[in-house]
């Protein structure tokens, strides 16, 4: 991987280690740096963990590695390098959302508004949605008492999988117990058992997709965000032959881009790939039935292969693909992280049943429509009081920042001066100088929550020492 890249070629390992790997001055330099740095995580753990370096962590008496030494020394240097994940304790509630509770540090506890849900149409808490999941428990209980395999197939799952396909206009879906799950399976699955496979990554795909990815050590290209020229140049020196995969996102969870998925998939076919396409961010938000950009593109029929999640539009938890019949048995068949995991609790699943009954329903319609309108405004509103708004036409509202600190401090100072939960995207989800807010509005919000939130951003911003575009 550092020999493919010209600029961090230059680098031994060690002085990648002794420099943190952020701090290089080789940004502007290099492409693919973001995608380069995750592979570089991956290269700089498994030297720490080489043998050499054990001495660091082996006590001279009792000559045995020191666990807990070495775990707090990682914790540390994430917490040196601003990349440590602090949680916030928030409550929600079935009724007034989007107001949930927080607790802070000393245990107090108060109703903020919240604004970075991917629960994106409120359905977690839809009085329907909610009725069926107790219906569910007190018809089967808690649990699905097995693997799909060994008693954990019930005829919810079946007719879960039988409506998911029907959506996105397949012969089959199948259910896994997260979307982060489908991805790494099925990527890892296919790339491993497609003959001389080779897959061709955007540079922005979720972590799920890398992993899945990189587990299957098959030969991967990466192209750039949404770069069709880029994508087709690379597959022109494919031989046209072999098998690849083409995987990328629709709706970009970070930067809300929307990809011109027709362009994609053609050029996708014309080289002899197959299209993977994850549409987390876009299942139950676009399209007349709420299939995501495919069916409101019209390209259902491009799809080869569409991961979606019960996450997030959905209001529940889950993951399905979606596909033809062989493709989606061999994966059943093959797959482990499909086979070898406990499915999803029937509740889980009635509960996304009826979640995709509201979806594809005329009310299901009408949330987008308010959905798209919010996300419109918002975005409109912040622009036009001077904040640095990520332009993109999607549901999602990123504010950059470009740094963690003042991330940080706009977020704890939103949340505890004006009661508003945004949560600040930092690295490693997102490169080093691009820390955003990640604004998510929701049907649910009103006119006033929208003037609140506009009004105290623009406060927050100049009080941590950011300025407004004129
Ligand atoms: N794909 C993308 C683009 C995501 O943003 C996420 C989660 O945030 C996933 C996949 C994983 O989905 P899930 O939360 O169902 O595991």
């Amino acid at each position: 991987m550092l020999l493919k890249c010209k600029y961090l070629a230059q680098l031994s390992l060690n002085e990648l280690k002794s420099n943190s790997i952020n701090s290089l001055k080789l940004q502007s330099k290099c492409p693919f740096l973001s995608v380069v740095k995750r592979a570089l995580h991956t290269e700089i753990n498994n030297a720490v963990n080489s043998k050499s370096d054990t001495s660091d962590y082996t006590s001279n008496e009792e000559k045995q590695f020191n666990y807990e030494n070495y775990f707090n020394n990682k914790i540390e240097s994430k917490k040196k390098d601003g990349s440590y994940r602090y949680f916030k304790k928030i409550t929600r509630h079935a009724k007034p959302f989007p107001l949930v509770q927080e607790t802070n540090e000393v245990e107090e506890k108060k109703q903020v508004t919240i604004w970075c849900s991917n629960d994106y149409l409120g359905l977690g808490r839809h009085p329907y949605v909610q009725s069926k999941v107790i219906e569910a428990v007190n018809d089967y209980g808690v649990g699905s008492g097995g693997t799909r395999n060994i008693s954990g197939s019930t005829p919810l799952h079946y007719r879960l999988e039988n409506e998911l396909a029907k959506l996105h206009d397949k012969e089959s879906a199948l259910l896994f117990t997260s979307c982060y799950v489908a991805n790494d399976t099925t990527l890892y699955t296919l790339a491993k058992m497609l003959p001389n496979c080779q897959i061709l990554s955007d540079s922005g795909n979720h972590a799920s997709m890398i992993q899945g990815i990189r587990n299957s050590g098959i030969p991967k290209r990466i192209f750039k965000h949404n770069d069709y020229d880029h994508l087709e140049s690379i597959l022109k020196e494919m031989p046209l032959n072999i098998p690849k995969i083409v995987a990328f996102e629709s709706v970009h969870s970070m930067d809300g881009s929307i990809c011109d998925m027709d362009k994609m998939c053609d050029i996708t076919h014309k080289y002899g790939g197959i299209s993977y396409v994850d549409e987390v961010h876009a299942v139950g938000l676009y399209g007349h039935n709420g299939a995501g950009i495919g069916e409101r593109d019209s390209v259902l029929n491009k799809i080869d292969i569409i991961t979606g999640t019960l996450g997030k539009a959905f209001g529940n938890i889950g993951g399905y693909i979606a596909g033809s019949s062989n493709l989606i048995d061999m994966i059943r068949s093959y797959g482990s992280g499909f086979i070898f995991t406990t499915s999803l609790p029937p509740s889980v699943v009635a509960g996304s049943l009826a979640a995709l009954e509201i979806i594809k329903s005329d009310e299901g319609r009408q949330l987008r429509e308010i959905h798209q309108l919010y996300a419109n405004i918002v975005k409109t509103e912040l622009k036009k009081a001077g904040l640095p708004v990520m332009d993109g036409p999607s549901h999602i509202v990123p504010v950059l920042v470009g740094n963690n600190q003042q991330a940080g401090e706009i977020c704890n100072r939103l949340m505890n001066e004006y009661n508003i939960y945004i949560q600040s995207i930092n690295y490693t989800t997102v490169a080093r100088g691009t820390e955003r807010l990640r604004i998510v509005p929701n049907p649910h919000h009103t006119p006033e929550m929208i003037n609140k939130l506009v009004h105290s951003l623009i406060d927050v911003w100049l009080k941590v020492g950011l300025e407004l575009k004129a």
